[in-house]
C-alpha cells in the first residue's frame, strides 16, 4: 500500500513514511493510492468480534509492510487497554431507531483518543525503526491537544508542542493539557483563535529549513493514520445495526471523512450528516456551493470552532475524481481568496454522500436540556449539535440513525450546568485535574515568536 498527495507533487510513500510526516511536502494531504476493499461477508462477521480485532482487520490493509502483524496487534491491544468501556465504542439506544455511538471512553474523554492512542504507539515504533527524532507541533481547539499528550507524553525522541487558543478552550480541556507531567510536552496558549494557531502550524511546515532542522510532524487529523483508525467505528456500528445514517459533529472534517473512507472501502451507509455549530463553513459549502471562510465564533462546542476545515480537501479531491491539479489550484486559490466556488457537478457528487446543517448555541442548550428532561441522560455540547441536526433533518434521514457522541459531558461542565442545572462528576481518571500544577507559556499571534520558542527547546541533534 502506497500513499499519494491530494496536490499531486509528492512521490508515493509507505504508511510508516506518511505516519511520521503528517502533511505531504507539497502542502497536500495523503491518501491511499487506491482504497482497500472489505468484502460484505467480512463486514457482517465484525458484529461478533472484539473492537481491537476489527481495528486490526481494517488497519492492516493500510499499514502494508510497515509493521509486522504481531507489532500492529500489540500496539492496537495496548492502545485500547485503558478504555473504560469493554466495547471501546459502545452503542446506546436513545429513541426509536436512534442510537448514540459513545466515543468518549478513552483516557481524555473525547473521541480523539480512539485514533490517537493507536497513532502514538505506531508513531514511536516507526520512529525507532527509522532512527532520529521528531517534533510534533499541534494546533488544538481543545481535545486534540490532550489526546496527543496522553498518547505521546513521555515517549523517547519525540517533543510535543501543543498550541491552544488562549481562553477559548474549557477549563477542563486546558487543565488536561497543562497539568501533564511530561518533560517532552510544551504547552503554548496563543493569543488568537484556533485558525490562527492552525495557520501558524501550517507556516512552520512551509518553512522548509526549519521543518527539516526540527523534524516537524503533525498528528492532528491531517495525519492519515487518524482517519484510518476512525473508520473502524463506522464498521463496528454498521455491523451491529445494519446500513445506517451517521450524524457527525464536525470541525476539521476528519471524523466525518473517516465515514467517507469507510464507504469507499465498501461499507454500505445511507448518508453522512455534517453537523456544525455557528462556524458553519462546511455546511454552507455543501448546501450553497460556496466554501468561504469567515470569522471564528466562540461557541459552547469549542472543539468545532473552526473556519478552515483541513480535511475537506480530501473530500474535494475524491469528489473531483482524484484530480490533483484541480485540487492544488483550488486550495492555493482558497488560501489567497478565502473562498472557493464549488463546481456544480462536484457539489452534486459530495451531496450524494453528505447532508449538512448547523445548530447555534441556543439550540445546543435547548437540546441538552430536553434530552435530560426526556431521558435523564446528559450529553456534551458537541453531541447536542449532532442530535439537534438529527432532529431538524429527521424527515429526510433514513433509519437507523447513529449520532456520534464525541465527548464526555464532564469536559464541558459550564454548558451542561447552564442547560440542566446539573453538575456532572468528573470521572475517576480526571479526579486529580484541579490539583495539578499548570505549565503553559502565553505567546502572541506571531510566527517568529512561536518558531523561536520551539527552536530554543529543540533537542540537540
Ligand atoms: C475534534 C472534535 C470534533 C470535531 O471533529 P473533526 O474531526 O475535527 O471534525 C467534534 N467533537 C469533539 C468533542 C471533538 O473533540
Amino acid at each position: 500500500m502506497r500513499y499519494l498527495s491530494t496536490r499531486g507533487r509528492t512521490a508515493p510513500q509507505s504508511f510508516a513514511d506518511i505516519l511520521l510526516a503528517g502533511l505531504a511536502p507539497d502542502g497536500g494531504l495523503f491518501l491511499p493510492e487506491s482504497w482497500p476493499q472489505i468484502p460484505a461477508d467480512e463486514i457482517a462477521g465484525f458484529a461478533g468480534q472484539r473492537y481491537a480485532d476489527v481495528a486490526f482487520a481494517i488497519l492492516k490493509r493500510f499499514t502494508g509492510d510497515s509493521f509486522t502483524d504481531a507489532e500492529l496487534r500489540e500496539d492496537i491491544e495496548t492502545a485500547y487497554s485503558d478504555f473504560d468501556a469493554p466495547d471501546i465504542a459502545p452503542l446506546s439506544q436513545i429513541g426509536k431507531g436512534q442510537y448514540l455511538l459513545e466515543l468518549f471512553h478513552g483516557p481524555t474523554l473525547a473521541f480523539k483518543d480512539i485514533a490517537m492512542q493507536v497513532l502514538g504507539r505506531l508513531f514511536a515504533r516507526a520512529l525507532a525503526k527509522k532512527g532520529g527524532k521528531a517534533t510534533v507541533v499541534a494546533a488544538t481547539s481543545g481535545d486534540t491537544g490532550s489526546a496527543a499528550i496522553a498518547a505521546l507524553g513521555g515517549l523517547p525522541n519525540i517533543d510535543v508542542f501543543v498550541m491552544h487558543p488562549k481562553g477559548r478552550v474549557s477549563e477542563v480541556q486546558r487543565r488536561q493539557m497543562t497539568t501533564a507531567p511530561f518533560a517532552n510536552v510544551h504547552n503554548i496558549a496563543l493569543e488568537g483563535t484556533f485558525d490562527d494557531a492552525q495557520s501558524i502550524v501550517k507556516s512552520l511546515f512551509a518553512d522548509d529549513a526549519f521543518a527539516k532542522r526540527a523534524h516537524l510532524t503533525a498528528v492532528n487529523s491531517i495525519n492519515f493514520a487518524r482517519i484510518a483508525a476512525q473508520a473502524v467505528y463506522y464498521f463496528t456500528a454498521t455491523a451491529k445495526l445494519g446500513k445506517s445514517t451517521f450524524v457527525v459533529p464536525t470541525g476539521n472534517f476528519g471524523d466525518v471523512f473517516a465515514g467517507e473512507a469507510a464507504m469507499r472501502m465498501g461499507l454500505p451507509l445511507h448518508k453522512l450528516v455534517v453537523a456544525t455549530n455557528a462556524n458553519d463553513i462546511v455546511a454552507r459549502a455543501l448546501n450553497e456551493g460556496l466554501y468561504e471562510s469567515g470569522h471564528v465564533h466562540a461557541t459552547l462546542s469549542p472543539s468545532m470552532d473552526i473556519q478552515v476545515s483541513s480535511n475537506f480537501e480530501r473530500a474535494l479531491f475524491e469528489a473531483s475524481g482524484r484530480d490533483a491539479a484541480w485540487t492544488r489550484g483550488a486550495m492555493e486559490s482558497f488560501a489567497v481568496k478565502r473562498a472557493l466556488k464549488l463546481p456544480a457537478e462536484l457539489r452534486a457528487r459530495l451531496r450524494s454522500r453528505y447532508d449538512a446543517g448547523r445548530a447555534d448555541d441556543a439550540e445546543t442548550l435547548d437540546l441538552i436540556a430536553r434530552t435530560f428532561r426526556e431521558t435523564g441522560r446528559i450529553v456534551d455540547p458537541h453531541t447536542a449539535v449532532a442530535l439537534r441536526m438529527a432532529e431538524k433533518l429527521d424527515a429526510r434521514l433514513e433509519d437507523p440513525i447513529v449520532v456520534l457522541s464525541t465527548a464526555h459531558p464532564a469536559k464541558f461542565p459550564d454548558a451542561v450546568a447552564r442547560a440542566t442545572g446539573q453538575k456532572v462528576p468528573l470521572p475517576p481518571r480526571l479526579a486529580a485535574l484541579y490539583d495539578g500544577v499548570e505549565r503553559v507559556t502565553v505567546l502572541p499571534h506571531d510566527l517568529g515568536t512561536v518558531r523561536g520558542f520551539i527552536e530554543e527547546r529543540l533537542r540537540p541533534a
